[in-house]
């Protein structure tokens, strides 16, 4: 796929270990719920901690951008408020420098700078990135790029020092999602019709390096993991993908668990574990330290590949063997074509990424066993309508958002392991 060499990974030593730790962790561990933050009148886009601060940045639909800072109380109070023009879509912040780059329902991308103690916020400039809502943003310090998608059906990349415009790049949907790896200038971005471009950028051009294809439903959200260069796509099929990019096999796993649609994914490279979040608030904790397999494809059969009786569109065997045309499945195990009859019995199947039952045929069925159905993913309840997730992995820290105008604040810990910042303490 015309990437570099990817970066050694780290020693088995460690992950031998860290899956230890995972697998002896109890399952009624649960996030735990540490503050709610209540205070705007309209659904909240995004949410994002503030590194090494008891503080967390929101954008709303109600056209303001928040700061709020943990008090003496233990509650959370917005430092700063201040309003936009238009709905806020989308946000990036940057904590070194103290860049907040806010994405408005009208197309521009408006760039703020926040004092050190988080009490004033200073209007920089305005990107005139897209003609129409912007979807996703994300800020490269090293190239001076902000770089962003919207429902103009584009991507694009302008310079931080000018505010110029380098260029941009039509798809023929809107753009819902992005991700940038800094050392290679690839940027993936998803989009409405299920698909997910990759592009090269240059200073004033861009190539299309590949398609992906594999979602049933638009492309709500992506997270690129630059070390094992893994690219993980959440999708409104309810369903989430792992590219292996750094593999170059074109190897992809299915992850099935959500009831909805996923909006937020996050990997932590070092428990080797994936945060996923969807719409009706469910919260799953992927193990991907474990040998996964993965899904078949769906093959194509005029006639169940069980039974060979015909399905309804084959006319001509009907006709000949003067037969009812059945409906055509397909087992999610081996893939085949198989009529109702041959695949009448369900069943999760992990390994594969099936967390929840789904159709398989009789024979699969039957070399499933009871250890096989080990769950390898934790789900709990988030108990609000997520919209946007993130977390600050060092301190286990999970923010979500969502339609209900609510932000919440988790401790992760108890589900992602502990010490993540050192990686090695014992809990
Ligand atoms: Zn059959
Ligand atoms: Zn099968």
């Amino acid at each position: 796929m015309g990437f570099p060499p990817g970066r050694p990974l780290p020693a088995a030593a460690r992950r031998a270990n860290m899956a230890a730790e995972i697998h002896s962790r109890p399952q009624s561990s649960r996030p735990v719920l540490l503050s709610k933050i209540e205070g705007h009148q309209d659904a909240v886009t995004a949410a994002l901690l503030i590194p090494k601060e008891d503080g967390v940045i929101t954008a709303s639909e109600d056209r303001t951008i928040r700061v709020w800072l943990k008090r003496d109380s233990g509650q959370y109070w917005p430092s700063i408020y201040h309003t936009m023009a238009s709905p806020c879509s989308a946000m990036a912040y940057h904590h070194d420098s103290r860049r907040i780059f806010v994405g408005q329902d009208n197309g521009a991308v408006m760039e703020f700078h926040v004092s050190e103690d988080f009490n004033k916020m200073n209007f920089i400039k305005t990107y005139p990135a897209h003609q129409n809502r912007v979807s996703a943003i994300i800020f490269s310090v090293a190239a001076e790029w902000v770089i962003s998608t919207g429902h103009d059906k584009c991507v694009s990349w302008m310079c931080t020092r000018s505010g110029n415009m380098l260029g941009r790049h039509f798809f023929t949907s809107w753009a819902s999602c992005l991700q940038y790896d800094y050392d290679t200038q690839y940027a993936f971005v998803g989009d409405y019709s299920g698909q997910i471009t990759l592009l090269k950028l240059e200073q004033n051009s861009c190539s299309v390096i590949t398609t992906l294809k594999g979602h049933e439903g638009s492309i709500a959200c992506l997270w690129w993991d630059p070390i094992q260069r893994l690219l993980f796509s959440g999708a409104s099929d309810n369903s989430i993908i792992m590219w292996d990019i750094g593999g170059r096999k074109g190897r992809t796993l299915l992850l099935q668990g959500h009831h909805d649609r996923v909006q937020s994914l996050c990997y932590l490279q070092l428990t080797r574990q994936l945060v996923s979040c969807s719409s009706d608030g469910g919260i799953a904790v992927w193990n991907m330290d474990v040998s996964r397999e993965e899904a078949p494809q769906w093959l194509e059969s005029d006639s169940c590949q069980k039974c060979e009786q015909p399905f309804f569109w084959n006319i001509k065997q009907m006709w000949d063997t003067k037969t009812l045309g059945l409906r055509q499945h397909h087992c999610r195990k081996c893939g085949q074509a198989v009529c109702g009859k041959c695949s009448s019995k369900r069943s999760s199947y992990p390994v594969m990424g099936f967390e929840f039952q789904v159709r398989v045929c009789d024979s699969c069925y039957d070399s499933i066993k009871d250890e096989d159905r080990t769950s390898l993913a934790t789900f709990h309840e988030g108990k609000h309508n997520i919209t946007h997730m993130s977390m600050d992995v060092a301190r286990g820290l999970m923010v979500t958002c969502g339609t209900d105008r609510i932000v919440k604040i988790w401790d992760m810990t108890p589900v992602v392991g502990c010490s993540l910042a050192t990686g090695f303490s014992p809990c």
